[in-house]
């Protein structure tokens, strides 16, 4: 795509990177068949081509974001799917994220707009006030047709059941074992995570425990900054993002780290571009670059490093199950990670099998269902009939974002692949299983 930047302008780091993804774009157009948002709309400006251009218009032209750009913009999933499909390598996902940044300093929104972003951008990146907001939601849940429909759209999807933890906290989990740990990473336990799913962590921590491996989880590490990020909250997504870089480097330096378990795909995609990120700041550069160099998704982990050892300690493990394998967008198209977690499946003898139209987005991404909750619940429709033509006893999943879109379509016990991999290793049954 032909550009017209003017040198002043390509002396901004963002719009220099920018420039050179938009003149890789040979606008074909491939990338609307597989984009959820134009699948659904139509409209060639809810398509990742017309975003682009868009977003070019804005910079080029140094415009402030409009009512029109705004909306195409903010239907946006953030899903990458165009990603995986482009032929020409081009990276969306960095466009958009320069695209909100701009969006973000040059419109402004409506009161009730910036008042739920707000909120939002608050509330679930911090554990402490999103376990408080979340009880205080059980209380007027049974009063939510008083509100208005966007914060009706957010009580309904929040949890009513809140697991109890079952591992203490701890700063360094140790192997239990005489022996010398093969090896020590740092955990991301996540913000909303572990309140909704602890026995998500617990099961990480468990099962690299048991093969020897230590596992390390910073106190004050919380977001890995992406839920800001992609609204567009600069600010408050790089103060998490330096807390971050700085105590794992701190971390890797003082007592030595192999990976860092990202165990939330969503979250290791940000982790992993840390490095692009702060390419030109010169006190993060190297740490940030670091950071993402050891980031691994706990299934890409387990399958690099991990001789796992498979074992019978359960009768229900005698029966075969069918399992449906929803492979977070994040995962897939974020991290190109998707042979590797179904292929663990398959080691514990079950039947995986992949969802039909599994490249399309299930429509959690992030805050996406809580801010565009009307297409986010066309997406989840379309997924809970793709999943219900295998007919699965029960999803697995790698994000927690999924995890809690699904459920809210669906009876199907949905969990994290983590979870499965822990039992069929020692670890205990999943409770949402139990009557399997
Ligand atoms: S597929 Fe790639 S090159 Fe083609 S229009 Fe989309 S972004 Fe541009
Ligand atoms: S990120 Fe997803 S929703 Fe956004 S343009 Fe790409 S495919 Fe479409």
């Amino acid at each position: 795509m032909e550009t017209h930047f003017s040198k002043e302008q390509l002396k901004d780091k963002d719009n220099k990177s920018s420039e050179k993804i938009i003149r890789k774009c040979v606008h074909c157009g491939m990338c609307n068949t597989t984009c959820p948002t134009y699948d659904l709309l139509r409209d060639e400006l809810d398509g990742p081509r017309g975003r682009i251009y868009l977003i070019k218009d804005m910079l080029e032209n140094n415009k402030p974001a409009n009512d029109k750009i705004v909306k195409h913009i903010d239907r946006c999933l953030s899903c990458y799917s165009c990603m995986t499909t482009c032929p020409s390598g081009v990276n969306y996902m960095h466009i958009i994220d320069h695209g909100r940044n701009h969006i973000e300093k040059t419109y402004k929104r409506s009161l009730s707009d910036r008042f739920v972003r707000s909120f939002l951008s608050k509330v679930l990146p911090n554990s402490i006030y999103f376990r408080i907001i979340a009880k205080l939601v059980l209380l007027i849940k049974p009063f939510q047709f008083i509100f208005p429909k966007k914060i009706r759209e957010m009580i309904k999807l929040m949890p009513i059941r809140f697991p109890k933890k079952t591992l203490p906290n701890m700063k360094v989990y140790k192997t239990n074992k005489r022996k010398k740990p093969v090896a020590r990473v740092a955990l991301l336990t996540g913000c909303v995570q572990k309140v909704i799913s602890p026995q998500i962590n617990e099961s990480t921590i468990r099962l690299l425990n048991r093969h020897g491996i230590e596992v390390v989880v910073s106190k004050n590490i919380e977001c890995c900054g992406s839920l800001n990020h992609h609204l567009g909250k600069s600010d408050l997504a790089h103060q998490a993002f330096k807390n971050n870089i700085s105590i794992w480097y701190d971390e890797y330096l003082k007592n030595g780290l192999d990976a860092i378990i990202s165990n939330t795909s969503g979250c290791g995609t940000t982790l992993k571009d840390y490095g692009f990120i702060f390419r030109t700041d010169k006190d993060f550069k190297k740490k940030a670059k670091k950071i993402s160099e050891l980031t691994k998704d706990i299934s890409e982990y387990l399958d690099d490093n991990v001789k796992l050892n498979f074992i019978q300690n359960d009768k229900a493990m005698d029966k075969e199950y069918k399992i449906a394998y929803h492979s977070a967008c994040s995962m897939q198209h974020g991290q190109k990670i998707h042979e590797v977690p179904i292929n663990l499946i398959k080691k514990t003898g079950n039947q995986v099998f992949d969802i039909p139209d599994g490249h399309f987005c299930c429509g959690s991404a992030g805050t996406y269902n809580l801010i565009q909750a009307d297409i986010a619940k066309k997406l989840l429709k379309n997924k809970i009939f793709n999943i219900d033509k295998i007919k699965p006893e029960f999803i697995l999943t790698g994000n927690i974002g999924c995890i809690t879109q699904i459920a809210q379509g669906t009876k199907i016990p949905i969990l994290h692949t983590v979870e499965i991999i822990d039992w069929y290793t020692g670890g205990p049954k999943p409770k949402i299983l139990k009557n399997l």
